[in-house]
């Protein structure tokens, strides 16, 4: 079994993007300059954006946090996409999600300017991606496929199982790795809550990418020998062995699955990590396009 190290893999990733920084800069370039919205105190939402900041920090971006109350109108964040949509200095942005509820996710996400939408949500950006042309990535499937790539895990013609069909995993993971690229041309199947004969599918895959947010879902019996595992799954587990009061549980069952695995990432520490390091990677790209 080999250990697909996110950790690492978005260290040298981190370490690559900060040698771009440096070549644009001794050029006399503009600095790359990400910016998130976070609106609310969402704890693992504030997590996240704190660990996007750092990265910024840490590969040489500038950095902008524009920090929102829970109570924050629709009509006042979408000024503040707008602020970010015409200020020049600003390459990409992101705004975090979960929103609250009074606030339409899908409006947000549209107002974005498809041209410094890092996170790859905006239909442009979507359609793009499905189309095979130049887009910016999802992050999460981003990293996955660079994951896959690095570790030159073989995924042509491979029979693929993505469980879980959402807009920001499952259903762009499963069109990067039906089309013709790196890390792709396999045979997908995207299984989801209405599926019914989960455990014939999974038995049949060379991989499965686990997208559902179910803690140890997928257990040892529901996999071949040989099997790569992708783990997206992060959930907050009670467990007062632990300080915080929480452990992180990714969707598969480690324990039983791992041992018959030839590839499997761990949580955390596997996909994670990579999903911030393509959001840097997406930053630089657009920076470098505008400029
Ligand atoms: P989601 O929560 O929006 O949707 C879950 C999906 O799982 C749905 O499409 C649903 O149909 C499917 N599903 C639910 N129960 C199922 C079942 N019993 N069998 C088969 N399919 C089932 O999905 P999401 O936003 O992609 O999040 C999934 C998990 O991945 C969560 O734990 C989330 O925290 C995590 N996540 C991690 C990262 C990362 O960077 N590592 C990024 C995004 C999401």
């Amino acid at each position: 079994m080999i250990l697909l190290d996110g950790k690492k893999t978005s260290a040298d990733l981190k370490v690559e993007i900060a040698e771009s920084v440096k070549q644009i800069k001794a050029k006399g370039g503009k600095t790359p300059h990400l910016a998130a919205i976070l609106v609310g105190t969402d704890g693992a939402s504030m997590t996240y954006v704190n660990a996007k900041v750092k990265a910024c920090e840490l590969v040489g971006f500038n950095s902008t946090l524009v920090d929102l109350p829970e109570e924050t109108s629709e009509e006042t964040l979408l000024n503040e996409i707008k602020k970010l949509n015409n200020n020049e200095d600003i390459d990409g942005f992101i705004v975090q999600l979960p929103l609250p509820k009074h606030i339409d996710e899908q409006k947000v996400l549209m107002a974005v300017n498809p041209d410094k939408d890092v996170d790859g949500f905006h239909p442009t950006n979507v359609g793009r991606m499905a189309l095979d042309l130049p887009s910016f990535l999802p992050a999460t499937p981003y990293g996955i496929l660079e994951l896959l790539e690095r570790y030159k895990v073989e995924t042509s013609g491979k029979n693929v199982v993505v469980i879980g069909r959402s807009h920001i995993v499952g259903r762009p993971m499963s069109i990067l790795m039906s089309q013709k690229r790196p890390a792709g041309d396999a045979t997908v199947t995207v299984a989801h809550s209405r599926t019914k004969n989960l455990k014939e599918l999974t038995l049949k895959a060379d991989i499965i990418v686990a997208a559902l947010g179910i803690p140890e879902f997928l257990t040892g019996d529901m996999v071949k020998e040989g099997v790569t595992i992708i783990d997206v799954g992060i959930t907050r587990v009670n467990d007062t062995s632990k300080k915080r009061g929480y452990r992180l549980a990714g969707d598969v069952d480690f324990a039983t699955v791992s041992p018959k695995s030839a590839f499997i990432t761990p949580v955390p520490g596997g996909v994670g990590p990579m999903t911030i390091a393509m959001l840097m990677k997406n930053t630089l790209l657009a920076c470098e396009r505008k400029n």
